[in-house]
Formats: structure tokens, sequence, C-alpha cells
């Protein structure tokens, strides 16, 4: 016969077991109900797109570390009273799962968000230049006006969601795209979209921010650049004339210069770009246009 003890004993397990599952899945529960302090929206993106990231504490910077190159990022107090930035994806960017850290202005980790970047396809494309134009090459001197607005972030922000089109026409060559020129490969990325635009067509800023370069190009042709501030700038090129300048404030929807084919264009068009925090990113991302190509028909 069986002791109460040895009855008992499988019950008293039995209680324990029951006890700390009931404890776990509290634990997880309240785990669940906690908001973590720093948020990236989207959670998933392509090649080319801008993160949006909010923090509920004073982060003031978020790395991330997409093979093959680490970027750190600024994050700004808003009036809110958030700390809010930009993250870009840039089209080199390896494709995976990376965590992006936000870090307190003397380092300290506040937390750990992981961001997915998906695979994303960009096809090739060939541009038909005449050979006068496609001689044309940037000097020294442009090339450090280009990289030192490219690299600047200001701490005003001036611009705000959402922005709006430089221009009503269609997309005629996206974001992203392999550029071969008459037929030779260039190495390059589009790194901007092309739009299409009567000559002398108004071309506006799609946000509100400060006029830092005005000026024509070998290249680029009449080019302006507004800075929006905390990590946003476009850049508008291949103008017939520019309605702007340098150090304007101009506010969304200024009119800023007029559709030209200056530069290294092959006919009239607007070639825009935007910057996040140095990085090219797909305009399309930011305003919705249409593309010129044909819809497919389906057989
Ligand atoms: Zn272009």
């Amino acid at each position: 016969m069986k002791s109460r003890e040895q009855l008992h004993r499988p019950l008293n397990v039995l209680t324990a077991l029951l006890l700390s599952l009931v404890a776990a899945t509290f634990a997880a529960s309240a785990g669940a109900q906690q908001t973590p302090p720093c948020t990236v929206k989207p959670a998933s993106i392509p090649l080319g797109q801008t993160v949006r990231l909010r923090c509920d504490v004073p982060a003031t910077s978020a790395r991330l570390d997409a093979h093959p190159s680490a970027r750190t990022v600024r994050l700004f107090k808003q009036a809110s009273g958030d700390w809010q930035g930009l993250m870009p994806v840039a089209v080199e960017d390896s494709s995976g799962t990376y965590p992006i850290e936000f870090l307190a202005a003397d380092g300290t980790k506040l937390a750990s968000v992981n961001l997915t970047i998906r695979k994303t396809i960009f096809p090739t494309q060939n541009v038909s230049l005449a050979p006068q134009i496609e001689a044309l090459h940037s000097t020294p001197d442009e090339m450090k006006t280009l990289t030192t607005f490219r690299d600047a972030v200001s701490d005003v922000k001036y611009w705000d969601d959402p922005l709006v089109a430089p221009l009503p026409g269609c997309v005629i060559s996206p974001f992203g795209v392999k550029r071969l020129h008459n037929g030779k490969p260039t190495g390059e990325i589009h790194a901007g979209i092309d739009q299409r635009g009567a000559p002398g067509a108004p071309i506006r800023a799609v946000a509100a921010g400060v006029v830092k370069i005005v000026q024509p190009f070998n290249v680029l042709g009449g080019t302006v650049a507004i800075d929006h501030g905390q990590g946003l700038e476009t850049m508008y090129l291949h103008m017939s004339k520019l309605n702007v300048v340098l150090g304007d404030h101009v506010k969304k929807g200024d009119v800023i210069g007029y559709v030209g084919s200056t530069g290294r264009a092959n006919g009239p068009h607007l070639h825009w770009v935007v910057y996040v925090n140095g990085v090219p990113q797909n305009p399309q991302h930011w305003v919705t246009l249409k593309s010129c190509a044909a819809p497919k028909k389906k057989s």
C-alpha cells in the first residue's frame, strides 16, 4: 500500500507546474503591454527607402549596421516632446534583418529594434546621349559643393508631411535603375527620378527649407538644392531658369525654377533627388506620382 506522501507527490509536482505556468503567462502579458521606448516604421522595407525613427526617451542617435555600410543618424527633440529621426536604407545595402540601436548623448544604449531590409530588384536602362553631352564631366569644385551639401545635417526642421510633387508630369525614369549611356555600363545607379515636363514649366519646392545651392553645373545643369532640416534635403536639376537665390527660405510649393535640358540631358525634363542623411532615397516613396510607361496589357 502506498503512503500518503507517495500519493501526494505527483499532485504537488502538478501544482508547482501549474503555478509556474500561470506566473510565466502573467510575465509574458506584462512584457507585451510594456511599449518599447523606441519604434521604427516600417519594420520591413525595400532598398532605397526611409525608416522613421521615434523615441519617448532622449535618444540623440541611431545606428544601423547593414553590411557593407554602418550608418549613424541623429534624432532631434520634437515640439511633441518625443525624439525623431530618419534612417535611410541605401540601394547598395544588404537585405536581411538588422538591429537599429538607439543611443543617448553619452553613448548609453537605450533600445534596439529590428529592421528587415527586403531584397529589391532594380532594372537596367539605356540612355542615348549625343557625344558632346556624354563627354560632360563634373569639376572637383562642383563635386566638393555637392558633397558639402549632401553631408550637412541641420538642426531646424522646416519640412512636414506630406511633401508635394515638384511637377505634375509622369515619371519617365524611376529611382535605382542601373544606367547605361549609349549601351555602355556606367557603374552608376539613377539616384533620383526623371519627370516629364514641358520646357519652361514651373518647378516647385517639395517642402519648406533653405536654399543651399543655386548654380549651373557641367553635368547637372541649372541646379537648386534645398535643406529641409533634420536630415532631409532635395535637389532639382537641368533647369532652364532658376527662380531663387542662395539663402532664400522657401515654402512648400514655391516656384524655384523652370524645366529645361541644361547639363547632361537628352531633352527637357526634371531630374530631382531626395537625400536622407546624405543617402539618395526613392522620391516616389515620398511623393505619389504616375509612371509614364503604359500599363501592361493582360494577354
Ligand atoms: Zn535623371
